[in-house]
């Protein structure tokens, strides 16, 4: 018995031996190991396109401070035949990518307001729709000064866009699908929604929230055949959330957990490090996790998912300090949120599923 095991041990490792050398020297096996490599990567995940659920994808849940976790500001909504992006922060294109995410039928990008932390990254997802098919200029709605912000990407990338253009040729890169089409959505006051985009099943409305100095800065609800998703850009904690929230399924609220924040902000004055005025600053602007709860309650939505997450969180203990007073408002219902969270919400259903991406 001892000797047969010790048989199937050798040939074993002789197998896994000749495996090794046959990838490591032949060429034809690296080729045909990379050409699998490929094909899993580029599938896309059409489980998005199903019409019969609405579709919420976090490509970005992180703020300007440098997270390795955490992309910028990004959101994916798919509604039937359109796809929006809400907020195009740096990094995200890159967590669409690696999720495998279709974006060549972009119907529109929503800006809450133009931080960087919600922007940088609009020209690699314009980029990427582009290439994936999108022929005409790439609509962005956004409170007014939307359009002095796509004139500057428009110059900025005008050099970029003549090069793909020429390489490629116009029959794959339209001239056209080079542009964006800035449209300003003027909120005329606390109490108006404005509905921004009405077609196809999906109504998309802004409403003010409280960014200051940052004015105006929006909030944004979508509904698709029953099922509704809000989402607070970046603002203090504010009721209008919850108005316009009313009876929302999801509440994507942007958090800061300020006395993790008071500590780095201390931290950095010890050492004499100017930004440590930044760490006090920030938090006049953004809502905390449990005053998001607060607003996730009086809206009655079924689920609250923090994003804007403020600071890192590298580990378990970083989140039960960041979620610290939050299960004393909001008994449940609610989750940190990271890149690579994907909500369905299957229509003429109350279920929310929540699959891992990542
Ligand atoms: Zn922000
Ligand atoms: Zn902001």
């Amino acid at each position: 018995m001892r000797r047969f095991v010790a048989a199937a041990v050798a040939a074993i490792l002789v197998l896994l031996a000749a495996g090794f050398a046959g990838l490591w020297f032949s060429p034809s096996v690296q080729d045909a190991m990379l050409r699998r490599v490929v094909e899993a990567n580029m599938a896309f995940n059409d489980a998005v396109l199903d019409p019969d659920a609405l579709h919420v994808v976090l490509c970005g849940t992180g703020s300007p401070m440098p997270d390795p976790d955490r992309a910028q500001a990004c959101h994916l909504v798919y509604a039937g035949e359109h796809v929006f992006a809400v907020d195009a922060g740096l990094g995200g294109w890159n967590r669409i990518a690696a999720f495998g995410l279709p974006v060549g039928n972009l119907s529109g990008v929503l800006l809450t307001h133009f931080h960087s932390d919600h922007i940088s990254g609009l020209p690699d997802i314009a980029l990427n729709s582009w290439a994936s098919g999108r022929r005409e200029a790439l609509a962005v709605y956004g409170p007014p000064g939307v359009e002095t912000v796509m004139a500057g990407f428009d110059l900025a990338y005008s050099l970029d866009d003549g090069y793909r253009i020429a390489h490629h040729g116009p029959d794959f890169f339209s001239e056209q699908g080079a542009n964006y089409r800035p449209i300003i959505v003027d909120v005329p006051d606390r109490d108006t929604g404005v509905t921004l985009f009405d077609a196809d099943g999906v109504t998309i409305t802004a409403f003010l929230v409280n960014h200051e100095p940052v004015e105006p800065a929006y909030g944004f609800r979508i509904d698709y055949r029953g099922r509704s998703v809000v989402f607070s850009g970046d603002t203090k904690q504010d009721f209008n959330v919850a108005t316009f929230g009313k009876g929302a399924d999801v509440i994507i609220h942007d958090a800061m957990a300020t006395h993790m924040v008071d500590l780095l902000g201390e931290g950095l004055a010890e050492r004499g490090d100017r930004r440590s005025k930044v760490m006090y600053d920030i938090q006049d602007y953004h809502a905390t996790p449990v005053e998001a709860a607060e607003v996730a309650n009086e809206a009655g939505a079924k689920l609250l998912v923090f994003s804007h997450v403020v600071p890192r969180l590298p580990n378990a203990i970083a989140e039960r300090v960041y979620l610290r007073g939050v299960s004393d408002v909001r008994k449940r219902g609610f989750m940190i949120g990271y890149d690579g969270l994907y909500l369905r919400l299957p229509v003429g259903s109350e279920k929310i599923e929540t699959i891992d991406l990542r």
